[in-house]
Formats: C-alpha cells, structure tokens, sequence
C-alpha cells in the first residue's frame, strides 16, 4: 500500500521540506520531489498542511480515562487515597481495555501517535493497542505493597518477554511505580534484573517535595541517588515528573544518560511544582521529553498544551522571554519521546522510518499567516488543528472520522457502562 502527500509543508531534521511524501506499507519511502515512475494507491492533497512526526507522549496512564474529572479541587493526598485508589481496585481487564480505547481516541485526534503507557492490566493494553492499529510502549509499574516480592519480580521478567514479542505495534521497558511504594529488597532485584539484561529502568522519581524529604528521612538519599545506590540505572532509563534533583542527582542524569519526562499541567493541577529544565539543560541534561501523565491528574491528553506550557514556564521562572524555543520543546515533544521509549525509528520524518505522522490544517485563523509554521505548531496550534493521524502506515484518523475496528459510540457507551458499575460498587 503506497500513500502519497501532495504540495505537502514536511517538517524534517533539516527544517520544512516543500513537495511530497511517500509511504510504503508501515515505512516513509519517499520525501522531496515525488516520484513520477510510480503509482500511489491513495493520492492526498496536503496543499495548506504541515505534516511532521505526531508527538509522543513519553508518560502517561492511559486507561485513567475512567477518572477523569471525577474528583477534583482535592489535596492531593486525599486525591490519591479516598478517590483513585478505591475507584482503580475496581477495575477489571475488559474495563482497562475501554478506557485505553477512549485514550487511544483523545491520542489520534490530538496528533500523538505513540505512548510510553504504565498501568495495570498490560495484556487489555496491548490489546487495545493492536486493536485500534495504536503504537504503546508498555513500561512496569508495580510495586510490592500489598504483594510477594519475588513474584512481582518474576511478572518484570515475564511482561518483558511476553510484550517485546507481542505484536510489532507494542514493546516494553522495564519499570516500577516509585521508590515510596516498593521495599528495597524489590529494587535490588529489579537492579539485578537490569543488570543481567542490560535493560533501562523507568519510574517516578522526584513528583514532590515531600516524596525527596521523605527518602532523605528514611534513606539518607534523595529518591535519585538512593535507586542509582541500588543499581537500577547502570543501563540508563528516565524519571517521570523530576521536579526535585539537586547537583548530584543532576550528575547521575548527565553520566548515566538518564531521560527527564516532564508533565506540566499534571505538576500545575496537583500542585506539585514546576520542573526548572532551564537548569537541567545548563548542568548538561539534554534528554528531556514530555508526557501528558494520566488523565485524571491532568485531566486532557493533549500534547499541545503540555509542550506550549513546557516552554512558556521556562521563560516564566528564569523571567527571560529568550530562555528556551520553540524548535527546542518540539524536539522534546517528538523525537526525545520516541528516543526515550526505544522508538527511535518514530523519532522524525526520514525515508525507512516508521511512517508515524501527523497532518496539521494550516488553513485555519489560529496558524495563518504562515510566518513560521513551527512556532504556530507550538505556540499557537491545538487539537482542532489535527486532520490526520497515521501509525505504522495506517490511516486511523482523518477529518474527525476514525478507523480504528470499532464505532466510537460502541466504545463511548462501553466506556459509559463500566464508569457507572464502578461508581455504583463505591456508593453501595
Ligand atoms: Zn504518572
């Protein structure tokens, strides 16, 4: 199947390249000039649209979709324990799946097209994935609360073999959901399992100032130096939120090429700071990516606001308009998230890379005049821009229709049903 982008604006490593792109079954094969030797089986006119690579939403919780705007205006504390927690130990497998697909909807519809997703319920998740034509990477999230260790550490290792053979469309990093909620005996074995493998390690670290005094308190460690104390990142990996780090920990980022996913409306929305990356970048961190964290935390999974608000609050807190650009939180946006996640052949548009991309109308109030299309993407863009999104060659959404194996309706109203048994077995 061959799909050809006319008179197309094609934003590439090397800047916006004017002409056509080709994609060929799940690859580009073609950018420039077109090819008149060739026959496209579907013609696009992309006369008036940009097209560059989608964005990768590099942590997110996809099925919280459930939660979303169902408790607010709470601390946070209370957020977490009296409302999320009761409401997810209700969930069941079918339930994750819905909810996934109602994310997966909200991705295409604002130009994401790959997700670093940790949740429950991996298997639902993939489904979900493969079903809609989706790409996720999966990343562990567990913990060992309320469960045995050494089989929670043993479901590491089998989520690891099982997802990085599942379909070409899902993979898997290793993870686990934050130094607070696992023992040490469990960190140490994920340490050990990283390092026979030679795996990266993701988790949240560093959300809030609390969680950091906390570990000071019972580690003598910031959350940072405490995991790198334990081995978990001698083949790198990333933190999510990373708010908090200090010099040191700034240090272990830099020498073990850690990633930094920030999530500024959840951090705004929950009160939990604002990740000063102006000073990451200054002490040499350069992988910083962004992610919409989940949807009852934020409550939207829109990158545009994430990657608007990722620069605009860099030029806030240093009170220097010139702090940052906006090619510079793009590139977070797209090719550090795909990079952080391991899909580096979605990074951005070049021929024998996946053909992930995503049309923009550019033949609309909010993005004309075309002075610089790239800082309208950023800074003036919103999901209404989005006309097409394409995951591995496949159209699965184009002018507010979807195409993803299942009506919309059919999802809303599964989505609708299972919310209301949820709320139900809480009031009863
Ligand atoms: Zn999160």
């Amino acid at each position: 199947m061959k799909i050809r982008f006319t008179n197309a604006k094609i934003l590439t490593s090397e800047g916006i390249v004017c002409g056509e792109l080709w994609t060929k079954d799940d690859k580009i094969y073609s950018i420039g000039s077109g090819l008149d030797d060739e026959t496209a089986d579907v013609t696009i006119d992309a006369a008036d649209k940009l097209i560059f690579t989608g964005f990768k939403n590099a942590h997110t919780h996809s099925a919280m979709t459930f939660l979303r705007s169902y408790a607010e205006d709470l601390p946070l504390k209370n957020w977490l324990f009296d409302k999320v927690f009761p409401a997810e130990a209700k969930l069941t497998e079918d339930d994750v799946y819905y909810f996934t697909k109602l994310a997966i909807l909200e991705y295409l519809s604002a130009g994401t097209n790959a997700c670093f997703d940790m949740y429950y319920f991996k298997e639902a998740i993939a489904k979900a994935t493969v079903d809609t034509g989706f790409r996720m990477v999966l990343v562990g999230g567990s913990n060992d609360l309320n469960e045995d260790t050494s089989v929670k550490l043993k479901e590491i290792e089998s989520d690891f073999k099982k997802f990085n053979a599942y379909s070409p469309n899902v993979s898997y990093k290793m993870g686990f959901h934050a130094e607070y909620t696992c023992s040490e005996k469990f960190l140490r074995g994920v340490g050990e399992i990283a390092e026979a493998i030679k795996l990266p390690v993701y988790t949240h670290n560093s959300e809030t100032k609390a969680e950091v005094v906390d570990c000071l308190k019972r580690t003598g460690y910031t959350p940072t130096q405490y995991l790198n104390s334990l081995s978990i990142f001698n083949y790198g990996g990333g933190a999510f939120h990373g708010i908090y780090l200090d010099h040191t920990d700034m240090k272990i980022f830099r020498e073990k090429g850690l990633y930094l996913v920030t999530n500024p409306c959840s951090n705004l929305k929950l009160s939990s700071g604002v990740a000063p990356l102006y000073r990451y970048r200054k002490n040499g961190i350069k992988r910083i990516a962004i992610g919409t964290d989940g949807p009852a935390s934020n409550n939207a999974l829109d990158m545009f606001r994430e990657t608007y608000l990722a620069l605009v609050l860099q030029k806030t807190k240093t009170e220097n308009a010139a702090e940052s650009s906006c090619e510079e939180v793009l590139k977070y946006a797209t090719v550090n998230g795909a990079k952080a996640m391991g899909l580096d052949a979605s990074s951005e548009l070049a021929v024998g890379n996946n053909a992930d991309l995503v049309v923009v109308d550019l033949n609309a109030p909010n993005m004309r005049p075309l002075n610089n299309p790239l800082n309208s993407l950023v800074l003036a863009a919103s999901p209404k821009n989005v006309e097409l999104t394409m995951v591995a060659g496949k159209i699965l959404y184009n002018k507010g229709q979807y195409f993803v194996g299942e009506d919309v309706e059919s999802i809303y109203e599964n989505v609708e049903k299972r919310v209301s048994r949820i709320k139900k077995s809480l009031n009863g």
